[in-house]
C-alpha cells in the first residue's frame, strides 16, 4: 500500500452518513488519522458501528488483516463540534446535498482549520466554484467525488473549481492514489461526469414506472438482464438515496436549463413521503422484511 501523501496526515470528514463513514474508513485504512463529525453523538456512534462492520467484512474476505483493521479503527475520532478539525491538513465535506447547508459548513470550517489546509466537497452535483466562494481559500478548494460504497468502488472524480491551483490538484491526485483508487478529472459543470449520465437514466426509469410502461420489478430486471447492469436503476436509486437523486436532478435542471432534466413527479412524491430508499428502509422497495418487496 502507498504511504500517505506528504503534508497530509490528519483528514477531517464532515457528515457521518453513508458516504462520510465510507470516506473515513478508506482514509483510516490507508494510514491517515481521521476526524469525523456529525450533528449528534448517536449519529457518530452509528457511523462507528457501520465502519467496524465494514472493516470486519474486509477481514473476513482476507482483504485486510485483523491487526490493520484494529489499527484503522483506532485512527478514527468522532466529534460533534467543528472545533475538532483544528489539526486537519485536509477536510472533506460529506453532508447532505443542500447547497446552503454546505456553504454554512465551509463558513464554519475556515474559522477552525489551519491556514494550509485543503478544503474539499464530496458533492454529487453542486458547483465547486460556487462553494469555494464562501471560503478564504478558493485556490485550495476541490471537488472529490467518491462513489458508493466507498470502500468498494475504485473511481474518484476530481473536480477543479475555476480558482483551484495546480499544487492542490496534484496533492489530491496523490491522495486518491494513496487510497488505492483511480481518479478521473471532470470539469466543474452540474453533476460532473458520472451523475450527469447516471442520474438522468435513473430519472427516466422512474418516468417509465410513472407512465406504467413497467413495474418496479420488470424495469430493474430489464436493465439488469438487457443492459448487463449489476443493479436495476430503481434498486440503484434506493441505494444512492432518493433525496440525493432528486437533488441532483434539480441541480441539472436549474444549472443546464434544459427540460430534459425535469425530475419525475413520482420521484418527488417518494421524497415528500420520506421514502428515501435503503437509508429509511423504504423507497422503490420496502426493506423492512427479510427480502426487499417492490412498493409499486
Ligand atoms: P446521508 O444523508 O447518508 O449523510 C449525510 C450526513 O450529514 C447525515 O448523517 C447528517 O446528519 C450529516 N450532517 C448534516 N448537517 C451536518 C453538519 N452541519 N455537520 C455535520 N454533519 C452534518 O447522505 P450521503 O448519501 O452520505 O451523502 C452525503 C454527500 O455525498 C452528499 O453531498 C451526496 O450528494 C454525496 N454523495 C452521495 C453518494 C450516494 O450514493 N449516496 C455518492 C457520492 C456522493
Amino acid at each position: 500500500m502507498s504511504t500517505p501523501v506528504e503534508g497530509i496526515e490528519t483528514v477531517g470528514v464532515v457528515g457521518a452518513g453513508q458516504m462520510g463513514n465510507g470516506i473515513a474508513h478508506v482514509f483510516a485504512v490507508a494510514g491517515y488519522d481521521v476526524v469525523i463529525s456529525d450533528l449528534d453523538q448517536a449519529r457518530i456512534d452509528a457511523a462507528m458501528e457501520v465502519i467496524e462492520g465494514n472493516l470486519a467484512r474486509q477481514v473476513n474476505r482476507d482483504l485486510l488483516s485483523a491487526e490493520d483493521s484494529a489499527a484503522a479503527m483506532g485512527r478514527i475520532t468522532g466529534i460533534t463540534d467543528m472545533g475538532g478539525f483544528d489539526k486537519c491538513d485536509l477536510v472533506i465535506e460529506a453532508a447532505a446535498e443542500i447547497e446552503q447547508l454546505k456553504k454554512d459548513i465551509f463558513k464554519k470550517l475556515v474559522e477552525v482549520v489551519p491556514e494550509h489546509a485543503i478544503l474539499a466537497s464530496n458533492t454529487s452535483s453542486i458547483s465547486i466554484t460556487r462553494l469555494a466562494t464562501v471560503t478564504d481559500r478558493p485556490e485550495r478548494f476541490m471537488g472529490i467525488h467518491f462513489m458508493n460504497p466507498v470502500p468498494v468502488m475504485k473511481l474518484v472524480e476530481l473536480i477543479r473549481g475555476i480558482a483551484t491551483d495546480e499544487p492542490t490538484y496534484d496533492t489530491m491526485r496523490k491522495v486518491v492514489a494513496s487510497l488505492g483508487k483511480d481518479a478521473a478529472s471532470a470539469e466543474d459543470f452540474p453533476a460532473f461526469i458520472v451523475n450527469r449520465v447516471l442520474v438522468p437514466m435513473i430519472n427516466e426509469a422512474v418516468y417509465t414506472l410513472y407512465e406504467g410502461v413497467g413495474t418496479v420489478e420488470s424495469i430493474d430486471k430489464a436493465l439488469k438482464l438487457g443492459a448487463n447492469h449489476p443493479m436495476g436503476p430503481l434498486e440503484l436509486a434506493d441505494f444512492i438515496g432518493l433525496d440525493t437523486c432528486l437533488a441532483i436532478m434539480n441541480v441539472l435542471h436549474d444549472g443546464l436549463a434544459d427540460t430534459k432534466y425535469r425530475p419525475c413527479p413520482l420521484l418527488v412524491k417518494y421524497v415528500e413521503a420520506g421514502w428515501l430508499g435503503r437509508k429509511t428502509d423504504r423507497g422503490f422497495y420496502d426493506y423492512r422484511g427479510d427480502a426487499p418487496v417492490p412498493t409499486r
